[in-house]
């Protein structure tokens, strides 16, 4: 019996525990499956469908930072739920009832699916039990599936059924303006209810060919905003692969470079190996007392050119918080140190190598600083064809050397 199979019986088996997992090992036959057997049998399956839009809600996806990106499956989710309702009967376990309902509201308003959303809205408010709450709750917005029983939440929901959010995107569209000058819940909104889309990191701003690029909400796709519609990325892109081995393959060296922060430690950067340009965004959280990359993707357009323009493009519409650094090294403000999968931060420092975490100590000394670049631009470009990931950047300004006779020089 195959992993899929296992996954469909335990569904439709009341005594048998779903095993973890299956938005891991989800694929379009377990859907297939599972609404044929749906279908087949009688009654609405409460217990099935809850256990399975549960299960596939969520797909846990590759891991580089630490971070989770997660991808849903709306439609899948929806099409259940659909059935499921359908066969409804008063008097289902209403705690089951709640669950499968909240899962197709949140899966309906993120698809704009002004129909579903309002009438399973209605029933799930119906049979949820306890106060309604006060205030929103969790990190989504309404328009990207958070949706609770708050003020804001229960009025937005009168406006989606009333084709509200329809006629502002059709203002701000008349509007109209260049896509870059556009604010970004305005981008949300119109790509939201015109194509059910989610642009969530604004990666960088084309002026000349009036486009803007994200990442979408989910990290599962990089889509592009004209000021008229937003569209699947004309170039081809990967995001968060497990190995960068695939992109510097051909690579001798790294052709072009930007590094800019904001603040001591939120970052943005980009790298390019010939029609190759990797681009990476960390947040400072405080609970955790670093920067995270929240992305990292690659761009490969077609060729070298169009690949610098890109970087170009991105060094010419970073955040106004942003300040440009030199590549290596701020006499000011230290070293920008890179972080490898495996390895200890990495950065240059004057005619030195500086490394570690915390307090970046110098190491490695070189004849001088040309030499310490080009001997860490080397390590950089065989750390990444043995497999490593860049994973982190941090801005440090290197601990002094410890001098000859300080024997405790441990790091
Ligand atoms: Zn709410």
């Amino acid at each position: 019996m195959s992993d899929l199979d296992r996954y469909v019986e335990a569904l439709f088996d009341d005594d048998a525990d779903v095993p973890e997992g299956m938005g891991r090992v989800w694929a379009p036959e377990l859907h297939r499956s599972v609404m044929a057997r749906l279908r087949a049998g009688s009654g609405p399956r409460t217990r099935t469908v809850h256990e399975y839009v549960s299960g596939i809600h969520k797909t846990p996806g590759t891991y580089r930072s630490g971070r989770r990106t997660e991808s849903r499956n709306d439609r899948e989710v929806m099409e259940a739920t659909d059935h499921w309702v359908e066969r409804w009967v008063e008097g289902t376990d209403s705690e089951l009832a709640v669950r499968i309902l909240g899962h197709g509201v949140e899966a309906a308003t993120r698809r704009y699916d002004r129909g579903r959303a309002a009438a399973w809205y209605a029933l799930w408010r119906r049979y949820k039990t306890g106060r309604p709450l006060r205030k929103h709750r969790g990190f989504h917005t309404f328009m990207e599936g958070g949706v609770d029983d708050c003020p804001d939440c229960v009025r937005d929901m009168d406006r989606l059924a009333g084709g509200e959010f329809d006629r502002a995107a059709a203002a701000l569209l008349d509007a109209g303006g260049p896509a870059a000058d556009w604010p970004e819940q305005a981008v949300k909104l119109v790509a939201w209810v015109t194509e059910q889309r989610h642009p969530s990191f604004r990666l960088f701003a084309q002026r000349a060919a009036d486009r803007v690029w994200y990442i979408d909400l989910f990290r599962a796709s990089v889509v592009v905003f004209d000021g008229r519609s937003v569209a699947a990325s004309p170039v081809p892109f990967t995001l968060s692969p497990a190995s960068d081995v695939d992109f510097v393959a051909d690579a001798t060296r790294c052709d072009q470079q930007t590094v800019a922060f904001s603040g001591k430690h939120n970052y943005r950067a980009a790298q390019r190996y010939g029609r190759h340009v990797l681009l990476m965004e960390g947040t400072y959280y405080t609970s955790r007392g670093q920067a995270e990359m929240n992305y990292s993707v690659w761009l490969s357009p077609p060729t070298a050119e169009e690949a610098a323009g890109l970087v170009e493009d991105f060094a010419a519409s970073l955040p106004r918080s942003f300040r440009r650094v030199p590549i290596w090294s701020d006499p000011r403000r230290g070293s920008v140190m890179r972080k490898y999968s495996g390895e200890f931060a990495v950065g240059v420092w004057g005619s030195s190598w500086a490394t570690g975490l915390q307090g970046a100590r110098l190491d490695r000394e070189f004849a001088g600083e040309q030499e310490a670049i080009t001997a860490l631009e080397a390590q950089e470009l065989d750390w990444l064809k043995a497999g490593k990931v860049l994973t982190n950047l941090y801005l440090r300004m290197p601990e002094p050397k410890p001098s000859q006779n300080d024997t405790n020089g441990s790091h």
